[in-house]
């Protein structure tokens, strides 16, 4: 009886969103290196056709594919939401959120609104949103500028006119974390994790 209970629960979704820039990978990251934390939780490696930039490496932080197979992977159902972002597709890989969540395991992503609602509709019990505010936009640009990884300001530009509007939908999530501090936004993530596993 014991075994069966076990093998019903199924592992949660803790999906982090935000606008570019606001700190999502970097909290979600940080969260995972903790010791207890890391244990429960792993993070979903998003499928791209962006190309790899400086410090990247395939299969760590992406699986970087070509359009054509990111394409086929769509056609045989094997991702689960995607988005094309500045001309370049992402998307969620199918496979390893359902092996992991049967095994009643965790798992942390970036999303974007889009792919946030789509999880959300897919898996409605287990998923969990948390919103990254920025401070400000003036933060967002200096930060998105300091990442160097735009070097393009057309995209810096495109950027921070889609984070205003990102903004406006921090309402329809379950938690939101303002990223001015990263220790104390960190602290308060974690708290969330903490609080939410162990519901
Ligand atoms: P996102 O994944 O939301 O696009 P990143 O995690 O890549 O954002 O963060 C964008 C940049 O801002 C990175 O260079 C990161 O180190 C920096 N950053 C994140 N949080 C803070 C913070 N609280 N204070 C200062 N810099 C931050």
């Amino acid at each position: 009886m014991k075994a069966k209970k076990r093998q019903n629960k199924q592992g949660k979704i803790f999906i982090i969103s935000g606008p570019s820039g606001s700190g999502k990978t970097t909290l979600l990251t940080r969260l995972i290196q903790d010791k207890k934390i890391g244990k429960l939780l792993v993070k979903s490696r998003s499928v791209t056709t962006r190309p790899k930039r400086l410090g990247e490496r395939q299969g760590r932080d992406y699986f970087f594919v070509t359009k054509d197979e990111f394409r086929r992977l769509l056609k045989a159902k094997k991702i689960l939401e995607w988005t094309k972002y500045l001309g370049y597709y992402y998307g969620t890989p199918k496979g390893p959120v359902e092996n992991r969540l049967k095994k009643g395991k965790h798992l942390g992503l970036c999303l974007d609104l889009k792919g946030t609602r789509v999880l959300k509709k897919i898996y409605p019990h287990n998923t969990l949103t948390v919103f990254v505010l920025p401070p400000s936009l003036s933060v967002l640009k200096t930060r998105i500028e300091g990442r160097c990884r735009e070097t393009n300001k057309k995209e810096i530009t495109q950027r921070l006119r889609l984070a205003q509007r990102e903004l406006l939908a921090a309402s329809q999530f379950d938690y939101c974390i303002l990223n001015q501090n990263l220790r104390v936004a960190l602290r308060e993530l974690k708290k969330i994790f903490i609080k939410e596993n162990s519901v």
